[in-house]
């Protein structure tokens, strides 16, 4: 289908914008050479906002092409103060466009605008602002090795990085891959997820007005098998990254094996949370609800299983349910500034969570609250709204003990010692994060050491900084994003060596 170069479109905040439709490639928007396309819909109400193009196998054989030529002509040749500099002006532009953009990311994922979509513009515009000071701060070292020698190294750039990123921070995912990316010297081709083209589109226009060199940045708009594959087997991507599933995350290593792409992945978790019977409960049960219901449970660190003393067992269960009456009220993305919790991103994740809250009823576990799909209400019934569900006495064999769900759906599990805390929370094939809850620093810091994870909080969840690594161990991922170690995955060491007057 013929697309037109942008739709105007208004969203029901009355913000009007054009929105582009082609894939960005060269500092263009260009319809995919098929004419294909797809369609995006607002989560909350089920209705279509708009189509775009998708790329196929040639567009991203275009797509990587001149993210090739870009990187051999200019980007290579840019000093990393350039570099820098362009990442900063991208961060200024962005802050300056934080209503518009949150506006985008509010419809077409279905984030509240004011309690949510606003956040991830700050998150998007400080990790940019951030990557672009390290910018000219990556390099090697000098490596003493004896009066005949000099031996130094230098972090080169792998070339043109192909990058995928999923629906649920469709911003923020995309300044932390292009961020350490581009600021270390790499071009991209990043591909949006299908179920959220929009705001990354928009975003394209600020790479254009901050002054990029066409070619470094190419964002294109597909499908995961179509799209997605063709950028992980493209034999010119030295580097893939990935945030998704684990069944993806393994299919993109398979794939990256044709080239020995270097591959960072950033996959599911299944992250408990610890408290213990000392625990400060009021603070406890708000980052509890935070780590679980903030972003209709669409977080990758969710903490899905919260282990709880027996002692404070239910105590802690009724809390939390009082907690989202009061704090988590779910409604519409836009019109009420109060609104915390709103829909699923799509119909297949509502109707994927609500198997899993069947298949909990069925297997034994108790609901507390919630468990259903939001129909009292006829606005939000439209909508991809599940209720937020609390699953209590839920045991290691079920279902919903193991597997993510991806939503506002949370086991509580009652437990006695701490010997017996770390065994549930270390039962699970991942390990992204973990978090306790204990005024015991000694033990804190102890029961930390233990828990399998990339990362741990001690009396807090889920809050990530952009500055701190990210990333899992066990099946939940392979490497950092985010901070001094997020660079790291963007550069390859080539080592140096002088000779200094040692003749053979
Ligand atoms: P997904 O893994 O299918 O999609 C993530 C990204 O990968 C998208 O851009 C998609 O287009 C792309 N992709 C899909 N198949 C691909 C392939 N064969 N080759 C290359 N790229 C491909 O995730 P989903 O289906 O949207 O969501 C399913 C589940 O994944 C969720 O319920 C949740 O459990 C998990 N998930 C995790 C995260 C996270 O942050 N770790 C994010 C989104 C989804």
């Amino acid at each position: 289908t013929e697309l037109p170069e942008f739709h105007e479109l208004t969203l029901p905040n009355g913000f009007s914008y054009k929105q582009p439709t082609g894939l960005f490639i060269n500092n263009k928007f260009v319809p995919s050479i098929k004419k294909e396309t797809i369609d995006t819909i607002d989560p909350s109400n089920g209705e279509k906002i708009c189509s775009v193009y998708a790329a196929s196998e040639e567009d991203v054989d275009v797509a990587v092409k001149a993210a090739k030529d870009a990187f051999k002509t200019t980007w290579r040749h840019t000093s990393g103060s350039d570099r820098g500099r362009l990442l900063v002006k991208l961060s200024e532009l962005c802050e300056r466009d934080t209503d518009k953009l949150a506006a985008i990311e509010a419809i077409d994922s279905g984030k509240p605008f004011e309690q949510n979509a606003k956040g991830d513009i700050g998150e998007l515009y400080n990790v940019l602002r951030y990557y672009g000071g390290w910018a000219d701060k990556v390099h090697g070292q000098t490596i003493p090795v004896d009066d005949n020698k000099l031996a130094y190294t230098v972090h080169e750039p792998y070339g043109v990085c192909g990058q995928i990123i999923p629906w649920n921070y469709p911003l923020c995912m995309l300044s932390w891959k292009i961020g350490p990316a581009l600021a270390a010297g790499n071009t991209i081709v990043l591909k949006s997820a299908e179920q959220t083209p929009l705001s990354a589109l928009y975003l394209c226009n600020l790479v254009v007005e901050a002054g990029f060199p066409a070619g470094v940045v190419n964002i294109i708009s597909g499908l995961g098998p179509v799209a997605g594959s063709a950028l992980s087997t493209h034999p010119l991507v030295s580097k893939i990254a990935f945030t998704g599933s684990t069944a993806v995350g393994q299919i993109i290593q398979k794939a990256a094996s044709s080239n020995m792409k270097a591959v960072t992945l950033e996959t599911g978790g299944k992250s408990p949370l610890v408290i213990f019977e000392d625990a400060n409960l009021e603070q406890a049960v708000k980052w509890a609800a935070f780590g679980i219901f903030f972003n209709s449970g669409q977080v990758c660190t969710s903490n899905s299983r919260v282990l709880i003393q027996e002692p404070i067992y239910m105590k802690f269960i009724e809390k939390l349910k009082e907690c989202i009456d009061s704090d988590y009220k779910q409604g519409l993305p836009f019109g009420d500034d109060t609104v915390m919790v709103g829909p699923q991103v799509s119909k297949q994740q509502q109707d994927r969570i609500l198997k899993y809250i069947e298949i909990g009823k069925k297997e034994g576990a108790k609901v507390f609250t919630g468990g259903y799909k939001v129909t009292d209400d006829e606005v939000l019934a439209k909508g991809y709204f599940v209720k937020p569900t609390i699953f209590y006495d839920v045991t290691p064999e079920m279902t919903i003990f193991k597997e993510e769900i991806f939503g506002p759906v949370v086991s509580c599990i009652p437990f006695k010692t701490e010997e017996e805390a770390i065994e549930l929370a270390n039962d699970t094939l991942y390990g992204l994060a973990a978090a306790l809850f204990s005024k015991d620093i000694t033990r804190a810091h102890k029961v930390a050491r233990e828990l399998e994870a990339g990362m741990v909080w001690i009396n807090s969840s889920n809050d990530s900084d952009f500055r701190v690594p990210f990333g899992g161990v066990k099946m939940s991922g392979i490497g950092r994003e985010l901070g001094e170690y997020g660079l790291t995955n963007y550069t390859q060491t080539k080592a140096y060596h002088v000779n200094l007057g040692w003749d053979l």
